[in-house]
């Protein structure tokens, strides 16, 4: 039996993984409380609606489908608001993994995959980030992400739970099949906001902060393929099913955008204008985050076959122009 339990299989990330996982052989078993994915993103596996703050439905879904391995996306993962609301982090995002960790180690679950961040690094001056820089979050997002890779690693000690922990930079894209795509209620990311205001959806895209220390004075950001980022799970499975043992993993292109730079491929891309706001800087945003991720390269096999920013907007732009699609 090849169950594996994906939390927030409803989302974003989480319904790609779940697409990735079945035409990989497993069963993705889709556990969300649906207060930000998507019922009808659930197409590849059973659906458990849950909430992982809820520890006996989280008991329940184990009991109910013995799952060999969890991948573990869902969580609160909004910079801006961590900022604003710190404790909402902190009780969620650290709450929902015990929960989790909890009822795996109970019922025999050795495997458990991780969803990190870059944000777990905070602002460094534009190096080029490596699973080995020291992590010092700014905001509580990565702060929160950074204590579960600490839980992780103490949870092994006392449970054998073995782990790997993927270090996302920023994912964008959607599925190009156009099964699945990105949509948030409500929506903050730079991707979807942007390819709103092109097609007239929102007036304009607010350019957060010009006066970073970046070339263009634009945050400076390392995107990566939703499609390629699951792929590296599904080769993450893989390698603690073959018992390799703890890993971290950075996931990104390698290769920084700034807020400008990706103005200019989606004009490019959609051959229409982006209408712009300049606005001030959002609390808790580094200047620059990008990846090293050669070790995701070599010692995994992953190669990011999707990740150029022309493919990423086109896919995005795709997506949102399909119908039902609604900001
Ligand atoms: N950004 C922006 N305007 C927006 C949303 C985002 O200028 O309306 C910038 C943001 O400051 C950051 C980058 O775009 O530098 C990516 O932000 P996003 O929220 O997509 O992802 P994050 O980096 O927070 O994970």
């Amino acid at each position: 039996m090849k169950n594996v339990l994906v939390t927030g299989g409803a989302g974003y990330i989480g319904s790609h993984a779940c697409k990735a996982l079945a035409q990989a052989g497993y069963t993705p078993i889709a556990f969300d409380n649906l207060a930000t994915g998507w019922a009808q993103a659930v197409k590849f596996g059973p659906f458990f609606k849950g909430d992982l703050m809820d520890a006996a439905a989280v008991d329940a879904a184990f009991a109910q489908y013995k799952p060999i391995a969890i991948l573990h996306f869902a969580a609160l993962s909004l910079v801006g608001e961590s900022m604003a609301d710190p404790g909402l982090y902190w009780r969620v995002n650290i709450g929902g993994a015990l929960n989790l960790l909890e009822a795996a180690a109970r019922h025999g679950c050795r495997n458990v995959i991780f969803s990190s961040t870059c944000a777990t690094y905070g602002d460094q001056d534009g190096v080029v980030l490596h699973e080995e820089t020291r992590q010092q979050p700014i905001n509580a997002y990565g702060a929160s992400k950074r204590a579960i890779e600490e839980m992780l690693s103490n949870f092994g000690a006392a449970h054998g739970l073995n782990h790997v922990i993927f270090r996302y930079f920023n994912v964008a894209g959607a599925d190009p099949d156009g099964d699945l795509g990105e949509q948030h209620r409500p929506e903050t990311h730079l991707i979807p906001l942007m390819l709103d205001a092109v097609a007239g959806r929102r007036p304009a895209l607010t350019v957060f902060g010009s006066d970073y220390p970046t070339r263009d004075g634009t945050c400076v950001r390392d995107y990566v393929h939703v499609t390629d980022l699951v792929a590296a799970h599904v080769l993450g499975l893989q390698w603690l099913l073959d018992g390799k043992g703890d890993a971290v993993f950075c996931l990104g292109s390698g290769r920084g955008f700034s807020v400008r730079e990706v103005i200019e491929y989606s004009r490019q891309v959609t051959n229409r204008d982006v209408p712009i706001i300049e606005g001030g800087r959002r609390p808790g945003d580094a200047a620059s985050l990008v990846s090293g991720s050669e070790r995701a390269m070599t010692e995994l096999g992953w190669q990011p076959a999707h990740s150029s920013m022309a493919d990423m907007i086109r896919d995005a732009w795709n997506w949102s122009q399909k119908p039902g699609y609604t900001e």
